[in-house]
């Protein structure tokens, strides 16, 4: 079959490979929204191969597709061991002591439709304003361990609270494959070691597994993991490679007891080295550790006593290695196969994007469904979404690494020189001039990610909007300082964390 030909006629079978977040994820969801009588969705998992068992922090788009299905939240963390999650402290990330938080939600008010930064920034920088964190309700909940979800409180902060989660990999991964089933997914153990295309037109016709097995599908989505088994081991996709941005291609993560159960602060921490980042991120039964590094610079057995020498409580469990190149596959959706997860693509878990982008993924293959005719048309789009929005996201991770003032190691110092992209280069420049943030195409970060970052990693800009002369200092100074106040006072309101979890989604 061509590009084309058969155009209504419907897809009567998926096959996912792999079944690790990205594969139930994938399964969980598209069981949910095609139920169970449109076509057949089989997943194939072997477990002689992990899966990466990482990608326990969230961004708060999670909570959509938690909705999609129709999880109650409670049930959900009570499952996965989860917390909540209200933003990520970066510590070290350049000389300021104390670091910064980049959090969810918005710093203080726009007024007069500029953005409040710009009011913030005329009077910081004349020392009569504390810390942009000290205008988000998100930063200072969570500095606090404080957490609950948004009350109906008309204009209070405490009616629009975002959040994410904490939470197991492998226990998610569970959870959705429990979902997934009920719903009329089959899974198949099985390992894949052939693929078979067709010779007309190069689609796969078929998967073969290591007991003979011959697995045919109309649409097969490799989950497949970094290896990328049918995009670009059967079908030869082809990658972008993005390591001369992106320096860390390595991580070693190892879980922990907690040193204190009680306290549980709802922030993924992120705490820079002399080469890469060691994330922290608290679950209610541990708190999972991992070490990004730049193999260059540092070997793992360096990394593993580095990450050990800061653990807070013992150890549970044995390193676990990975490796990967940054980039993406130069077609995520390929002839009739979509990769979709680690198979897609990766850049370094930095602002805890990796299981957005599986369930962004999914979102654009739903919208962009084939038909047996698979349109070049819906797959060229696909493409070129997936590649813009991996790469908006990689120039807000590497605008951490490029804008420092560490220069300690050659590390920071390779970080400080190397090149970035034109369009990073003028949203640092635009923010330099006068302030100015915008967020384009949809990317997924907002201005006021945007602002936590460079703000927090100490881009000073020479000036503010002009409209802010338009009020009196005193003007100025009054409402920050009223904004300051109902901050504060909402968060007073806020039970702990700790508190919240034991009475609605205590494990
Ligand atoms: C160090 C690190 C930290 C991360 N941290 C975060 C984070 O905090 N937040 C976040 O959102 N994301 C994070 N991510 C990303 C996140 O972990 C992944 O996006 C997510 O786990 C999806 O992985 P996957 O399912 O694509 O691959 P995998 O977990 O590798 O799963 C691959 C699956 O394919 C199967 N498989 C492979 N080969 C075969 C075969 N031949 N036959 C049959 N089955 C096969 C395996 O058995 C497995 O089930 C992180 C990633 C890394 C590397």
């Amino acid at each position: 079959m061509t590009v084309g030909e058969n155009k209504q006629q419907k897809i009567n079978k998926v096959v996912i490979v792999g079944g690790g977040s990205a594969g139930w994820m994938t399964a969980a969801a598209l069981a949910k929204v095609l139920g169970k009588n449109y076509c057949k969705i089989q997943l194939i998992e072997s477990d002689q191969i992990n899966t990466v068992s990482v990608g326990e922090a969230t961004i708060p788009q999670i909570s959509l597709f938690n909705k999609i299905l129709g999880i109650d939240e409670n049930e959900f963390v009570k499952q996965t061991q989860g917390t909540f999650k209200l933003g990520i402290e970066f510590l070290n990330w350049n000389k300021k002591k104390g670091g910064y938080m980049h959090p969810f939600g918005d710093h203080g008010r726009s007024m007069h439709a500029i953005q409040f930064h710009h009011y913030w920034l005329k009077m910081f920088n004349q020392g009569l304003a504390p810390d942009l964190e000290q205008y988000s309700l998100a930063a200072v909940a969570a500095r606090e361990g404080k957490f609950m979800r948004s009350q109906n409180m008309g204009d209070s902060p405490l009616s629009d609270i975002n959040y994410a989660f904490h939470f197991d990999a492998t226990l998610y991964a569970k959870y959705l494959r429990k979902f997934a089933e009920k719903r009329g997914v089959t899974r198949t153990e099985g390992k894949v070691v052939d693929v078979s295309l067709r010779d007309s037109d190069g689609f796969i016709d078929s998967v073969i597994l290591e007991d003979g097995q011959r697995i045919n599908a109309d649409l097969f989505i490799d989950c497949s993991g970094f290896k990328g088994l049918l995009i670009e081991k059967a079908l030869n996709t082809g990658f972008e490679d993005w390591s001369d941005l992106l320096p860390c291609d390595s991580a070693v993560a190892i879980p922990c007891k907690p040193k204190d159960p009680d306290k549980l602060y709802p922030f993924t921490q992120s705490k820079a080295q002399k080469a890469g980042w060691i994330w922290r991120i608290p679950l209610q039964h541990r708190i999972g550790n991992g070490y990004v590094y730049p193999s260059k610079y540092i070997s793992d057995e360096e990394a593993v006593d580095i990450l050990t020498a800061q653990l807070e409580g013992e150890v549970i469990g044995k390193p676990n290695f990975l490796r990967w190149k940054t980039g993406i596959r130069k077609k995520t959706w390929n002839k009739n196969c979509v990769a979709i997860g680690l198979s897609a693509g990766f850049v370094e878990p930095l602002e805890s994007t990796g299981l957005h982008l599986i369930q962004s993924a999914i979102a654009k293959l739903m919208a962009l469904f084939p038909h047996q005719g698979f349109n070049q048309i819906d797959i060229d789009t696909f493409n070129k979404q997936s590649k813009t929005e991996l790469e908006y996201i990689r120039d807000f991770i590497v605008l951490h690494y490029k804008v420092t003032d560490r220069d300690d190691s050659e590390f920071w110092r390779h970080c400080q020189s190397m090149k970035v992209s034109e369009r990073l280069q003028a949203k640092i420049d635009l923010y330099q001039a006068n302030g100015r943030i915008y967020r384009e195409d949809n990317e997924l970060f907002n201005e006021t990610s945007w602002l936590s970052v460079m703000n927090g990693q100490g881009l000073v800009p020479s000036g503010y909007h002009p409209f802010v002369d338009a009020l009196t200092d005193e003007d100025i100074d009054n409402r920050l300082k009223h904004i300051h106040k109902v901050i504060q006072k909402s968060v007073d309101v806020m039970p702990l964390q700790t508190d919240f979890i034991n009475e609605n989604c205590k494990a």
